[in-house]
């Protein structure tokens, strides 16, 4: 893989730079948001690694002029500091594809990086959604968990299919709104938790993996872990 890697702590930077460049990839890194943000204009990389916290400009700000400015789609994993809910949520609202907390080890950072890559490669070819051990075929749109085939309603599979392109960014509350109804949403919200709870009666119940979880107060993510 080709990386680029935006981090200020030059020791932390040193360390993930030396694992991944062990394990055969090519890492170009900036030390300021700035220097990260030009060669991600000039260079084209499999994916970028970016702190958060960086001098002049902050890796928020930078994520959002690579998605909004440069309509860039390199996949984002963007590092954050323990305990910061808000600047995860942050990430995610400007366009970072996954997030991974200090500390953070080597492989699974590199782990990370893969499913990202693989998933950003996988859109308009693989045409199967996954997440854990839930796959949705987009071609003949059989969903199962494991070798288990699941029956849902069109709404149902409409609301997963949402879900899992998006996995593990949280849908807000108005986009699951939309996804349902369009611009014409119900006006009390129970019908919202009712379609959550069917969908999470067909793919959550039986299984001892949660993979649907409630983000209180924002929306809805599906992802393996609940740990945001
Ligand atoms: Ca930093």
């Amino acid at each position: 893989m080709n990386l680029l890697l935006v981090e200020d702590h030059a020791d932390l930077a040193a360390n993930v730079g030396e694992f991944l460049e062990s394990r055969g990839h090519q890492i170009d890194y900036a030390a300021d948001g700035l220097s990260g943000l030009h060669l991600a204009a000039v260079n084209a990389y499999d994916a970028i690694i970016l702190d958060l916290g960086l001098p002049g400009l902050d890796g928020l700000t930078l994520c959002r002029r690579l998605r909004e400015d440069a309509r860039n789609p390199v996949p984002i994993l963007m590092l954050t500091a323990r305990g910061t809910e808000r600047d995860k949520l942050a990430g995610f609202e400007v366009g970072a594809d996954d997030y991974l907390t200090k500390p953070f080890s080597s492989p699974e950072l590199l782990a990370r990086l893969q499913a990202l890559i693989r998933r950003a490669s996988g859109f308009g070819t693989a045409r199967v959604l996954q997440v854990a051990d839930l796959t949705l075929n987009l071609d003949t749109l059989v969903v199962r968990r494991g070798e288990h085939r699941l029956e849902l309603t069109p709404s149902a599979l409409r609301l997963l299919q949402h879900l899992m392109a998006a996995s593990p960014r949280v849908l807000g509350r108005s986009e699951v709104e939309r996804i349902l109804w369009g611009d014409d949403p119900p006006d009390s919200d129970a019908a919202l938790r009712a379609h959550i709870h069917a969908l999470r009666q067909v793919v959550d119940r039986d299984y001892a993996l949660k993979l649907i979880h409630t983000v209180h107060g924002v929306g809805y993510r599906l992802a393996q872990d609940d740990t945001l």
